[in-house]
């Protein structure tokens, strides 16, 4: 059955990745973007499809549009971007998703929230299940987006047990692929970016934290299996297990471009979490959903796409 849904944060990278599996799946799709991080290029070639419509609107000003899917994802994610304007974050995940949610229970529509893994903070329960309440200082630097994300489950809860809307909860951990913003400062981008650039690769602190990175393909898939869900589940982590150090990622990322880069080190950011990785066995168990994509795979196709970028910007492409 055809459906009409709504992607906020449509134009960035996870949401354009979602406008062309929807629209691939026969669907109607609205994008929603103000384009603060958004790249009008990840969305071009879709929008001569007659069933693809952009539109232009800032998520913390109230709107109505008539669908039967929210996907709500509008909400800046890399911390350079995020503590570029910490109220405004704040504004956009709090305010931004309270309207998504009304606008959901006007229309009836079911709406998946993007949450995340900054919900658990730097753990101290290490895999992080869903039930593990988190450890996350209120007043760090990266509060806006932390505290912003934890409101937006909040608000999310209230509006399915206060109001009966069908409410979804994922929480994505480190997720990367084509079409990820170059200057977002996110260790992928970085480090394939300076590693095709011959530049030094930079290393904040001893490299030895930790994070578990997921492909944007598998990450949708799960997207859309959570959609699917009969009944709300409650939040589900979305990512991949495999974890690995900062180190080791920077070691890959040079292996596989060939790069002749040299590891530096610079300070580690304020509370930048030591370890993070995802236990996904409720995903498994109820969305049937595993990371397919390895990530010497999901790498490779990182550095083609950013390697067409650059020749295209030296214009030899
Ligand atoms: P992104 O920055 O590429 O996409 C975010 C999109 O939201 C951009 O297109 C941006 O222009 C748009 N946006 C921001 N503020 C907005 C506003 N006020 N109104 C309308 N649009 C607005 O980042 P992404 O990686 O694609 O992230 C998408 C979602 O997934 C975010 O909610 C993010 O918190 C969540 N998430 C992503 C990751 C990851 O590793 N990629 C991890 C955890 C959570
Ligand atoms: N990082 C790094 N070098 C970079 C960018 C990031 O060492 O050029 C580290 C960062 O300190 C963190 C990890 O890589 O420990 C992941 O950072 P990112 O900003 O991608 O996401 P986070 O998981 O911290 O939100």
């Amino acid at each position: 059955m055809r459906t009409r849904i709504l992607v906020t944060g449509g134009a960035g990278f996870l949401g354009s990745h979602l406008c062309e599996r929807l629209l691939d799946g026969g669907h109607e799709v609205v994008c929603l973007d103000n384009f603060f991080t958004a790249q009008r290029r990840n969305i071009e070639h879709l929008l001569d499809n007659h069933r693809f419509e952009l539109v232009r609107h800032d998520v913390t000003e109230p709107t109505v549009i008539e669908v039967d899917q929210i996907y709500h994802l509008a909400c800046p994610a890399s911390p350079v971007h995020y503590q570029r304007n910490p109220v405004r974050t704040i504004r956009t995940a709090v305010e931004g998703t309270l309207n998504m949610l009304d606008m959901a229970r006007e229309v009836g529509a079911r709406i998946l929230i993007a949450s995340t893994s900054e919900v658990y903070g730097d753990p101290l329960e290490h895999p992080q299940r869903e039930d593990y309440w988190g450890h996350v200082n209120p007043v760090g630097p990266r509060a806006c987006y932390d505290e912003g994300k934890r409101c937006a489950e909040s608000l999310t809860v209230s509006y399915a047990r206060q109001y009966g809307v069908a409410t979804r909860i994922v929480r994505i951990f480190n997720t990367y692929g084509p079409r990820m913003h170059e200057n977002d400062g996110r260790v992928v981008s970085n480090f394939v970016l300076q590693a095709l650039r011959g530049q030094d690769i930079t290393i904040y602190g001893d490299g030895e934290q930790t994070r578990s990175f997921c492909y944007a393909s598998d990450l949708i898939e799960g997207f859309m299996r959570m959609m699917a869900q009969d009944e709300d589940p409650g939040p589900v982590n979305l990512g991949n297990p495999a974890e690995r150090t900062i180190g080791n990622l920077a070691e890959l990322a040079i292996e596989l471009t060939g790069s002749s880069s040299k590891l530096v080190q610079k300070p580690l950011p304020v509370d930048d979490p030591t370890r993070r990785c995802p236990n996904i066995d409720k995903a498994k168990r109820l969305l049937d959903w595993q990371p397919q994509v390895s990530i010497e795979e999901g790498l490779s196709h990182t550095i083609r796409y950013f390697q067409a970028l650059l020749d295209e910007t030296r214009g030899d492409g």
